[in-house]
């Protein structure tokens, strides 16, 4: 069986305790690799290591442009390695080839993006008062509590350590303890890297223990956190104690909101993508569609006719483009959901169930599901589900459709469907949401800012807006005056 260590004050590492865990693979059960299980004191020396390293070690006084080019070189290791990662994440988390591979080349992007930021991170020179030069500086916050989810592991790792290595920190990183392989991988081709010890270390183990001793720890001065929201508010409540900063990426119920006069056929492709990729474990994803009464039969009946498209399988197979849930349990809460549907009087109009097969035998696979006549209070079109099942709530005109998707505590995502731009900008203005598509659903841009509204985070990652997030405001006052202030 293959051991995996973690990455701790520049060395790979097992447990204190030795204790490990089986990493499976959704698809097969197959057990991959075992990895450090980490306790509390695994967590703490992965954060004195780090502390040391910010505030005795060099690279928080590295140059701008040095810590670019380690991020260049971070992006280049991963394209070398793109893909064994790629298969590593297909294994760990069941999703399709094709997605992975997107998502791998995407993480090497996002360092190269934050490598060419690293540079340009300025701050501001002001005159106040006259006699007075007065100027502000950014500078990095410290040490980096970072704690990520299973459904994007290497990208979501990606997100969090280069736009906080770009601004000078250092960072402990939480992978998920059902998908920590990619994050692992990447410790690895870190200590590859020349990186001083202890500016990145990368921990596996529970959210219990590993991750609240992050987010309780006072010598954290920040965490970031993508995961539920109700993970989000155990978050917030542990980092109280010593007031760090906190940035929360939590969940969505996301409204797609298809109008009569939208391009149809892809508007049907894109709603299928919008609630299905990923097998709809995505934060962002469509879950709720609302489509307007007059075309709402024939738009229902094209996205039944394009279901059986969604080839299931393993990620690894051939023309899969659906994989397994992440874990029994998850496909189990996702089923609990059907169940909920089917009660509260939505008509399943596909999927509910587990696939028939050999194939499907051992992975946690479950048909894409649709429910059509959902009702807007109904927990199918409430509760964020995160799996293969699309709630479809028909409207009737373009106030309900507003009123709807605002209905809502989540604030993540939204998208329109429209030919009439007008209409698609007006209504995007009105709707409550960080991250919006007009004709298309999901793109993602290292360049632009990723986060919610309400319920579903604060702060934003990627764009300039990301780096932020990990960077303090000094400012600095130089009395251009000589001789004694004169008050005494
Ligand atoms: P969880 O909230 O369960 O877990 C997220 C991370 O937090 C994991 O590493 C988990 O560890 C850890 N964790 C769990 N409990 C605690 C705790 N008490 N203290 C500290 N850390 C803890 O989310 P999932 O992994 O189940 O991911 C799904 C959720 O993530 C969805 O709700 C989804 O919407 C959200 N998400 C949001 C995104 C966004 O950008 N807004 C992007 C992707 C996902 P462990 O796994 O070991 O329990």
């Amino acid at each position: 069986m293959k051991k995996v260590q973690m990455l701790i004050d520049g060395k790979m590492s097992t447990a204190l305790s030795g204790e490990t865990r089986e990493i499976r693979d959704p698809g097969n059960g197959e057990v991959l690799a075992l990895v450090p299980e980490s306790a509390r004191e695994d967590v703490q020396r992965a954060i004195l290591a780090a502390r040391r390293a910010f505030d005795e070690g060099p690279w928080r006084n590295t140059t701008a442009l040095d810590r670019g080019k380690f991020l260049f070189k971070v992006a280049d290791a991963i394209r070398k390695e793109a893909k064994l990662l790629a298969e590593i994440e297909v294994r760990n988390c069941g999703k399709p080839l094709a997605e992975a591979e997107f998502d791998v080349a995407d993480a090497a992007n996002c360092f190269e993006f934050y490598g060419g930021l690293a540079t340009k991170i300025h701050g501001e020179t002001m005159s106040v008062p006259a006699n007075s030069l007065s100027f502000v500086l950014r500078e990095p916050i410290g040490v980096c509590g970072q704690i990520i989810p299973w459904n994007y592991p290497l990208l979501m790792a990606s997100w969090k350590l280069a736009p906080a290595l770009a601004a000078g920190n250092v960072c402990v990183l939480k992978p998920s303890e059902l998908t920590p392989l990619t994050a692992l991988e990447l410790g690895r081709i870190l200590t590859q890297l020349e990186l001083p010890a202890g500016v990145v270390n990368i921990v596996s183990g529970p959210g219990a223990n590993a991750g609240e001793e992050l987010a309780e720890s006072p010598l954290v001065d920040k965490i970031a956190f993508t995961g539920g929201t109700a993970t989000g508010r155990k978050i917030v409540l542990g980092a109280t104690s010593s007031l760090k900063r906190v940035s929360l990426e939590l969940g969505g119920k996301n409204p797609n909101i298809v109008f009569e006069d939208c391009d149809f056929e892809a508007a049907v492709d894109g709603s299928l993508f919008a609630a299905f990729a990923n097998q709809g474990e995505v934060c962002s994803a469509g879950s709720r569609l609302l489509v307007e009464k007059s075309i709402h039969a024939r738009f229902v009946q094209a996205m039944l006719d394009k279901i059986p498209r969604i080839k299931l399988g393993h990620g690894l197979d051939g023309g899969v483009k659906m994989g397994p849930l992440i874990s029994a349990a998850h496909r189990e809460k996702v089923e609990q959901y059907i169940r909920v549907g089917v009660e509260e009087g939505a008509k399943l109009r596909c999927g509910g169930k587990r696939p028939e097969g050999a194939a499907f035998a051992k992975g946690n696979f479950l048909e894409p599901t649709i429910f059509d006549n959902v009702i807007p209070k109904m927990r199918i079109a409430r509760e964020e589900i995160f799996g293969p099942v699309l709630s479809v709530i028909p409207f009737q005109n373009e106030t309900e459709a507003i009123q709807i998707a605002n209905d809502t505590e989540y604030g993540l995502a939204a998208g329109v469907w429209t030919k009439n731009i007008t209409k698609g900008i007006r209504v995007m203005r009105a709707i409550r949401a960080g991250i919006t598509w007009i004709n298309t659903y999901h793109p993602t841009f290292n360049e632009l800012p990723w986060g919610g509204y309400k319920q579903s985070g604060n702060g934003r990652e990627l764009g300039l807006y990301g780096i932020e997030e990990y960077l303090e405001v000094k400012q600095v006052n130089v009395n251009l005056d000589e001789g004694p202030l004169g008050w005494y």
